[in-house]
């Protein structure tokens, strides 16, 4: 039978590279960076003159995937994060941490995951001693994110940290230098600055393809339901739209531009007589000045119909992302003026699951022993 691991990283070389062992930073640069398999090259029946569908995928094999552990077992975590291991090449599911022991189990059986990686919040700490696990991906409430954080970098796992990092900046100081401390990588889950859409928006905004970027306009908000859920209690959300939507605002002005704002103003209005806005604020519209001279008008809210919009106005045109920071259903269109027309375009992209992405960049970057692009240092700033 033909090997099929030849030419292919295999688990223990994957990792060899990366703070996952006791080999030095220096050590494992000096065995060279540790690449993803090359892909197959398949023949194509296309002339060049059409769209290329590119390589195939070239994934590591289940086993050799680097582990991570769920820890909170919710909306996001069952209805995305999860299901999005299937789409990942590098990572995969091997720990489940939860305060409702038949719920991980049931979710355990469904995703291939023993029953003796199951834990909850108590015994979390004993994940230590789980070889199985690498990184500790925490979509917990906000105002939990800094103790898990500190917990997990004590047990010597690398951290996948759910948005928004915390509720206070001291506590994002705490889990850098727990992170820092600990030798343990911390990546804060900003999902969009890891998808297709945002990064074409990002290029064409940086290369001045249509001139200079003068405006932003972003906006992202939903209605919400319930009063009694956690992001509207202030204790477990650290606030309303602003650090739960609205931050995808902030952060779009700031990978767009590649610039921290010098100057910031904001209005917020709330009803406070509608029980879901007691603790929380509702609506917020912010505006940021970057050095450049970038304007950036940003709109966040918890009492409208979803919309989840950004826009950078150019010199000479537009580039519009709507829906910008959704899911699915990404679109991406330009407009600018040629030949005495308006000429109005949409651009094509395949659409890739956002979560099986970061969760990708997070197991490569820890495997070679490489910054992620969102640490929590710079969580919302983009490298080019
Ligand atoms: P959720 O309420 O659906 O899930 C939270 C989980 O935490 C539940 O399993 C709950 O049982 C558990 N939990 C443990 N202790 C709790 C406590 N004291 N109070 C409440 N819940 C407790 O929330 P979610 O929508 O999955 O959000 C979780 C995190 O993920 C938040 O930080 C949120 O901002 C983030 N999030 C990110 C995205 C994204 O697109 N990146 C989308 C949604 C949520």
């Amino acid at each position: 039978m033909a090997d099929e691991s030849q030419g292919r990283p295999t688990r223990r070389e994957f990792l060899a590279a990366g703070a996952l062992t006791a080999v030095s930073a220096q050590a494992a640069a000096a065995q060279g960076p540790v690449r993803p398999p090359s892909p197959l090259e398949i023949p194509t029946q296309k002339a060049r003159t059409e769209v290329q569908d590119g390589p195939p995928p070239s994934p590591l094999a289940a086993d050799r995937r680097l582990g991570f552990a769920i820890v909170g077992l919710g909306e996001l975590a069952l209805g995305q994060v999860l299901p999005a291991f299937g789409q990942c090449k590098f990572a995969r599911p091997t720990a489940l941490v939860s305060g409702d022991r038949a719920k991980a189990e049931k979710v355990a059986r469904e995703h291939g995951i023993s029953p003796d990686h199951i834990y909850d919040y108590r015994t979390f700490d004993r994940i230590a001693d789980d070889p199985t696990v690498d990184v500790v991906y925490i979509i917990l409430p906000n105002s939990m994110h800094l103790e898990y954080t500190v917990r997990a970098a004590k047990a010597g796992k690398h951290m996948l940290c759910e948005k928004p990092m915390a509720v206070l900046s001291a506590e994002c100081e705490e889990m850098i230098s727990a992170c820092e401390k600990a030798n343990r990588r911390l990546m804060i889950a900003y999902r969009c600055q890891y998808e297709p859409f945002n990064r074409e928006l990002i290029r064409l905004a940086r290369s001045e393809e249509f001139g200079p970027l003068r405006l932003i306009e972003a906006s992202n908000g939903q209605a919400q339901g319930s009063p009694d859920q956690w992001r509207q209690k202030k204790a477990l959300a650290g606030g309303g739209s602003l650090p739960d939507v609205g931050i995808y605002c902030l952060n779009a002005a700031r990978y767009v531009t590649g610039e921290e704002p010098v100057q910031v103003g904001a209005q917020i209005v709330t009803d406070t007589s509608d029980p879901r806005f007691k603790e929380v604020e509702d609506r917020v519209s912010f505006q940021l000045r970057f050095p450049s001279g970038v304007q950036a008008n940003c709109q966040t809210f918890y009492s409208a119909h979803e919309s989840r919009r950004c826009r950078g106005l150019a010199e000479r045109g537009w580039i519009d992302l709507d829906p910008a920071f959704a899911y699915h259903g990404l679109k991406l269109k330009t407009s600018h003026a040629r030949g005495g027309a308006e000429l109005s375009t949409e651009i094509k992209l395949s659409e890739k699951n956002q979560f099986a992405l970061e969760m990708d960049h997070m197991a490569e970057r820890v495997a070679r022993n490489e910054p992620p692009r969102t640490p929590g240092r710079r969580a919302s700033r983009i490298s080019a």
